[in-house]
């Protein structure tokens, strides 16, 4: 791990390496509660649900707080940097080329590997553990892009409904740009509230070792391990899958359209993984993720604090990993056979079901019901998967914002708006 020297001469350990201790860290503590400490007053309502809980969402909260006044201001800020609507339109429509294509090679990688490894074949049905299922309305397409344009945009920052968000405050920035000196108190305004916002993220990612350490050692010391023995092989497809996206399919994105160097990538953006790892929600990783392109990747603020949000809510590869193995999975545990255009439902559903939902907590296995749906398997397969979608929830989180990084690095690249210096810089600690 990289390490800065401070003016003493003294070794100062970086937010990376303090992140990784928190999170092993948190890992083994949670699974040695889980596994040998036995039930008791101490080990549940003072510590796990006690101190763990409280800092661990504590953190959460903060870095939620920070979500809505940040992307609004630095989208304000960013949209109107770049001025006129064509170049944002270029940003965009290129973000969302990415966006559709990475999730489209993540469904197939998914399929692939799930047709391969066979995970439903000769389950016992008897042997997993089952739950209630919850079913996502059904949202039509037409509502869904109705839904983008918002009625109260006032009602949509309290709500924090970030489509409607991106859309407002795009308007506000690019009309500033187009009356320049007119509105120009305004626009320092939001420049200054901006700076603002950054510092305050700054301040609370300095949390995030502790923040993370809590939040894991409570999710592995409450986790029910009998669940998984009997589907060891759908969460060994979907952990594949996974694997296979980010360090396979993004690495190769990066390399080809930035030539910048992969594992150099991984390493300066572990934090961001980590956090969305041990919180399960691409919302919340916003902040964080916008920080770390700027500070350690050099993506400009005017790219990512645009294409970022969008991603957190439209681009979610991971996801749509675990609908792709789980599809393929029921199909082969109900022994009905899927045909090329059941798979390219699938793809459809899956992507168009992440569209307009937030990236928050296990939202991905309550969309499965609407790929579910759509190629006729019964909703009620999901509850073979519900024991054990937690741990894949955080996988899967991480991989959703690695896959908006990546697209937003190529994008910022390919508009010159990537600075390689602070990219090829070595010191670890930024906040
Ligand atoms: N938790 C995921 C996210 O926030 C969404 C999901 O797959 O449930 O990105």
């Amino acid at each position: 791990m990289q390490e800065e020297e401070n003016r003493t001469g003294k070794k100062k350990m970086g937010l990376t390496t303090k992140i990784f201790i928190g999170l092993i860290g948190g890992l083994v503590l949670g699974v040695v509660l889980n596994l040998w400490i036995p039930h008791s007053y101490v080990r549940d309502d003072i510590f796990v649900d006690g101190i763990f809980y409280v800092i661990g969402n504590g953190f959460i909260r903060l870095m939620k707080m920070l979500v809505v006044p940040l992307v609004f201001c630095s989208l304000v800020c960013g949209s109107s940097a770049i001025g006129d609507t064509k170049s944002l339109g270029k940003v965009g429509g290129k973000t969302i080329a990415f966006y559709l294509l990475t999730t489209a090679l993540a469904v197939s990688v998914a399929i692939t590997v799930a047709t391969f490894v066979r995970p439903g074949v000769g389950l016992d049905m008897s042997s997993i553990e089952t739950s209630e299922v919850a079913v996502a309305e059904n949202v039509s397409v037409t509502d869904t892009i109705l839904n983008i344009i918002p009625e109260n945009p006032v009602g949509a920052l309290a709500d924090g409904t970030m489509l409607q968000i991106i859309l407002f405050a795009l308007l506000i920035g690019v009309l500033l740009a187009k009356m320049g000196e007119r509105a120009e108190l305004l626009a320092n305004l939001f420049n200054q509230c901006n700076e603002l916002m950054m510092e305050m993220t700054n301040l609370v990612m300095n949390l995030a070792p502790v923040g993370v350490f809590c939040m894991i050692a409570k999710t592995f010391a409450n986790l029910g391990f009998d669940a998984f023995l009997p589907l060891l092989k759908y969460m060994g497809s979907v952990l594949l899958g996974l694997a296979l996206q980010c360090f396979g399919v993004y690495m190769i994105l990066l390399v080809v359209f930035t030539r910048l160097n992969p594992a150099r990538f991984i390493k300066k953006f572990f934090p961001v993984m980590a956090f969305a790892f041990s919180t399960s929600t691409s919302n919340a990783t916003i902040p964080m993720n916008i920080d770390t392109l700027e500070e350690r990747i050099g993506v400009s603020r005017k790219i990512s604090s645009f294409t970022i949000p969008l991603g957190a809510t439209i681009n979610m590869d991971g996801t749509s990993i675990m609908q792709g193995v789980a599809v393929v999975f029921a199909a082969q545990a109900y022994g009905m056979q899927l045909d090329a255009q059941g798979y390219l439902t699938v793809i459809a559903t899956a992507t168009l079901a992440s569209i307009g939902t937030a990236g928050i907590p296990s939202v991905g296995l309550v969309t499965l019901s609407m790929v579910f749906t759509a190629v006729g398997i019964p909703v009620e397969a999901i509850m073979l998967i519900m024991g054990v979608d937690r741990i894949l929830d955080m996988v899967r989180t991480a991989v959703n914002i690695t896959g908006d990084a990546v697209c937003t690095t190529i994008v910022a690249h390919q508009n010159g708006d990537l600075d390689r210096e602070v990219f090829n810089r070595m010191e670890e600690n930024h906040a």
